[in-house]
């Protein structure tokens, strides 16, 4: 069905289910026409002469039976300055699923429809009230699950990484309007100057592009969650351990997109970094498994892990099992915790540094069950992953595919442009892959953007959002 992006939308804004407050949000030029009509306002006032950030306390009224619907607050953002750029109005109805859905039913039966899935947020971009990347960290931000990734979403909506990339773009589109300059003249041989300045743009800005690109790397733990692997051999300690940190660190993610689903795991957020702890069924439940498949699953964790946490026995001397298990995560992103602290030692970190030939990797002991240690690992665990993060952290970061591929699409044509430079290849080829820079760069501002591109991001959304 084609919809309009004149009509009037409507849809239910707060999660459904009972609450406090729930809101009816309407935008469009016939919002506050259409809730007038369906308002009765306590006092003499009029929503179509009310001033911009007002709100009024009345009733919804049926126009259809006159039936009072409920009791509610009605707050009018007129255009522009909302968050569409549109008229909106917000109805603020006790928070249970019959007075919002009859309110709504009765907005559209007054002849708004029922907003498609992002579209409120659609129409500030549409409207140039917000680009493509913060539109698209709106979402980010509504789905952060910890304090660091709400951090990157609010920074991105905020306009961080829209400001970076409009200013390249205005330097690639200087750099084109050079190199075009020379095409219209084709007399005129490109200068050494010229050629100088412009090699030396395409310079900086492939670095600069990459050093953004090296940030989604370390963004993914915050999207995705650090996977770990608590491994060692059994009553080391591991289970002891997990729960120990759940009970103080469990996030309260529940849906991480694009992590499998084949085993149990669990969140755990260290200082906003998400942990996502692999394989805990077979860390809880080694009896339930038979030896061989808890091993296999070990070292298959072991394997995807982007942190290993290798747990050894304190109390007791090192065995050929653990040996084993060194040698396997030596290779890995490794903490080596000693448990049982509180337990006379048979062994100790000079023991395992004696056994390892990598000295850069930390060595703890700990007390799983007293929590002796435990702010030392995740200090650990912190520093391991996010090595150079800290001085990057005021800085924008790249946190969406979309914007990597479009980044990595950047960089390879002005690597090309680049090569056709230094060959001395016709300018009008150079132009070329200057243009498609310029796009590739445009489509995460949303600057040049495909229907279907727009249509896939704002599907993500929900509805009233
Ligand atoms: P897993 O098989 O590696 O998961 O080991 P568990 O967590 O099940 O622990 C095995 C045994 O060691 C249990 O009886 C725990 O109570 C005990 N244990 C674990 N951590 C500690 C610790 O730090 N100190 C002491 N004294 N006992 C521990």
């Amino acid at each position: 069905m084609f919809f309009s992006d004149e009509d009037t939308i409507a849809a239910i804004s707060t999660p459904l289910g009972v609450g406090g407050i729930g809101i009816v949000r309407l935008t469009g030029k016939d919002s506050v026409s259409i809730v007038q009509n369906l308002f009765t306002p306590a006092k003499q006032k009029n929503l179509t002469t009310l001033k911009t950030y007002r709100v009024v306390y009345g009733f919804i009224t049926d126009p259809f039976s006159g039936e009072t619907v409920d009791e509610v607050l009605v707050t009018c953002m007129k255009a522009p300055a909302s968050y569409t750029k549109e008229d909106v109005v917000e109805i603020s109805c006790h928070g249970g699923m019959t007075p919002l859905r009859k309110t709504l039913e009765l907005v559209l039966k007054s002849g708004a429809r029922l907003a498609e899935p992002g579209e409120f947020t659609k129409r500030a971009f549409l409207h140039g009230r917000i680009d493509l990347s913060q539109a698209e960290a709106v979402l980010d931000l509504i789905h952060s699950k910890t304090d660091e990734s709400r951090r990157i979403a609010m920074e991105q909506l905020r306009g961080g990484l829209s400001e970076k990339i409009t200013s390249m773009r205005n330097r690639l589109v200087e750099v084109c309007a050079n190199i075009e300059a020379h095409i219209d003249f084709p007399e005129d041989e490109i200068e050494t100057a010229t050629y100088d300045q412009v090699c030396a743009s395409l310079q900086q800005m492939k670095a600069k592009l990459k050093r953004l690109l090296g940030t989604y790397e370390e963004a993914k733990f915050f999207r995705e969650g650090l996977s770990t692997a608590i491994v060692g051999r059994p009553n080391v300690g591991k289970s002891s351990l997990l729960n120990m940190l759940l009970k103080k660190d469990r996030a309260i993610v529940t849906d991480v997109p694009g992590t499998t689903r084949d085993v149990i795991e669990e969140y755990l957020n260290i200082d906003g970094l998400p942990l996502r702890i692999m394989d805990t069924a077979g860390i809880r439940h080694v009896e339930d498994i038979a030896e061989k498949e808890g091993v296999r699953r070990s070292l298959d964790s072991i394997q995807r892990a982007d942190l290993v946490i290798a747990m050894f026995d304190r109390s007791e001397a090192l065995r050929n099992d653990d040996h084993d298990i060194i040698k396997k995560v030596m290779n890995k992103n490794t903490i080596i915790v000693l448990n049982k602290c509180d337990l006379s030692s048979r062994l100790d970190i000079s023991d395992i540094r004696s056994s390892i030939t990598q000295d850069w990797i930390p060595i703890l002991n700990i007390s799983a069950t007293r929590g002796d240690g435990l702010d030392e690992l995740k200090a650990a665990i912190v520093d391991s992953c996010l090595k150079d993060w800290k001085e990057e952290r005021e800085g924008v970061v790249i946190s969406n595919i979309r914007h990597k591929t479009a980044i990595e699409h950047t960089i390879a044509s002005l690597r090309r442009a680049e090569h056709l430079l230094k060959e001395s290849q016709p300018l009008e080829f150079l132009a070329l892959e200057l243009r498609d820079a310029l796009d590739s760069l445009g489509e995460i501002v949303g600057v040049v953007t495909k229907e279907d591109i727009l249509n896939k991001i704002f599907s993500d959304f929900c509805i009233g959002k």
